[in-house]
């Protein structure tokens, strides 16, 4: 469950602010959880934040190899800095990305959503395609 959607229903689950934190996932194990590929192996992940440890172990069982992240502006908190380690333990690398403009403008009218050719397919793995043809 993300921040927002328990923030939409918060008042439901009668939680104050500081419970929250227990059951939410964060953005990441979110990502890999609900990911629209048959597996992250070897993918880079994109990240605002550097990950914490929670989701650094998510991310290491995952196969991901390599973090690219904005800010590490919790870099000097346990969190932090213990997910630092394991990924170095584990040889992910990871590296902080200065984006060079601080906006980015997707204009959705240049974008048919009812135009399946402009949506991209789903990605597979090659040896778990299943090629048969007719001889
Ligand atoms: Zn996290």
């Amino acid at each position: 469950m993300s921040y927002e959607e328990v923030k939409r229903k918060e008042h439901a689950l009668h939680l104050k602010e500081d419970r929250i934190k227990y059951i939410i996932c964060h953005a990441e194990v979110n990502a890999i959880l609900n990911k629209n590929a048959v597996n992250v192996k070897n993918c880079s992940l994109y990240v605002a934040l550097f990950p914490c440890n929670e989701c650094a172990k998510v991310i290491i069982q995952s196969g991901i190899k390599e973090i690219i992240y904005v800010s590490d502006k919790h870099g000097h908190k346990k969190p932090t800095i213990a997910a630092k380690r394991m990924f170095d333990a584990v040889g992910i690398k990871h590296r902080q990305y200065t984006p060079k403009n601080k906006k980015i403008v997707i204009d959705f009218s240049e974008i048919d959503g009812h135009d399946v050719n402009q949506i991209p397919s789903t990605p597979v793995e090659n040896d778990e395609i299943d090629v048969k043809q007719d001889v």
